[in-house]
């Protein structure tokens, strides 16, 4: 039997709905509007295309933008200053410098540099240590949409199998700390892993954050399982996850596609840390 097709444009939609609503509360509340500012060092056209979608995204839901696009030559102090800058502006809640930066920037220095209030990517230290300490600051948005996929799913996350393949800062490994807290019991998988494919098969929700276009298949996926393909992949053909769509789609019970799965989540949570980091900087 075919899988059910995890709409990720309908749940992103719904989310960024009730931000919408929570945010003219909170405007009400204190008289203003919160504002996000997105940093794109150069102009690589792929990341020229995200920001575009969050700006966008942010004027959908009444945040405002504050764009600063420095040239690809900035040198590591003048980032670092407008990190800084941006960082003592009170008309600023969220701060993005969007990824990645050219090579000759160290991103780890100016990721750490971001105030951890401001910090919606929720990629600082800071709030990387509270959600390894299990009490999450702003959480990582991509992780934090899988959950809410997960959630709009009603799947039953408390005891349940979970392995998540990949164990970047980004996405592996703060979505399966977020799985643990759900209860899940929790295998991460990565390059060194032995038999990807039964470790996988054993899962009763699957996570793939690799960027392998395709590289789980039916051997990877327990009959009935929820398979959540964070994966995008670039091939001529368009765009790809790492999970082979079609065939899985026989076997699992859910799935996401690639695109219209997490991608659109992890906008809709980045608005949702917005209204939530204007909020703890007012008090409320
Ligand atoms: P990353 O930093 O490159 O991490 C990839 C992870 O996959 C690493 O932990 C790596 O293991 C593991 N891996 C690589 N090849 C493997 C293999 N053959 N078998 C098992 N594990 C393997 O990537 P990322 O930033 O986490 O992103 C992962 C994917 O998600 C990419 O396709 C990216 O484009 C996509 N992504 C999508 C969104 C979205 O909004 N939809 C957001 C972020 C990322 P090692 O640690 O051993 O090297």
């Amino acid at each position: 039997m075919a899988a059910r097709r995890i709409d990720g444009r309908a749940v992103a939609a719904a989310v960024k709905e009730r931000v919408k609503v929570d945010l003219a509360a909170y405007e009400e509340e204190s008289g203003r509007a919160p504002g996000l500012a997105t940093v794109l060092v150069g102009e690589d056209p792929a990341s020229e295309v995200y920001v575009g979608m969050k700006v966008k995204a942010c004027a959908e839901v009444g945040i405002r933008s504050i764009h600063q696009q420095p040239p690809a030559s900035i040198r590591q102090e003048e980032l670092e200053a407008l990190v800084e800058e941006l960082n003592a502006d009170d008309a600023v809640d969220g701060i993005l410098v969007q990824m990645p930066l050219p090579d000759h920037l160290d991103s780890d220095r100016i990721v750490a540099l971001i105030d951890p209030l401001k910090d919606v990517d929720g990629l600082t230290p800071v709030n990387a240590g509270l959600l390894a300490h299990g009490t999450p600051g702003l959480t990582p948005c991509t992780p934090a949409g899988v959950m809410e996929l997960l959630a709009h799913e009603g799947v039953e996350l408390e005891g349940a199998d979970v392995v998540v393949v990949g164990r970047s800062k980004l996405v592996g490994v703060p979505v399966a700390r977020l799985l643990l807290m759900a209860n899940a019991t929790v295998t991460i998988c990565h390059s060194r892993t032995r038999d990807l494919d039964a470790v996988c098969a054993r899962a009763d929700v699957l996570v793939a954050a690799v960027g392998v276009p395709r590289l789980l298949g039916t051997a990877a996926i327990k009959p009935g399982a929820i398979v959540i393909d964070v994966g995008v992949n670039r091939l001529e053909e368009g765009l790809v996850g790492d999970v082979d769509y079609e065939p899985a789609a026989e076997v699992a019970a859910a799935i996401t596609p690639v695109p219209g799965g997490v991608g659109p989540m992890t906008i809709a949570m980045l608005l949702h840390n917005t209204l939530q980091a204007a909020r703890a900087r007012s008090g409320n």
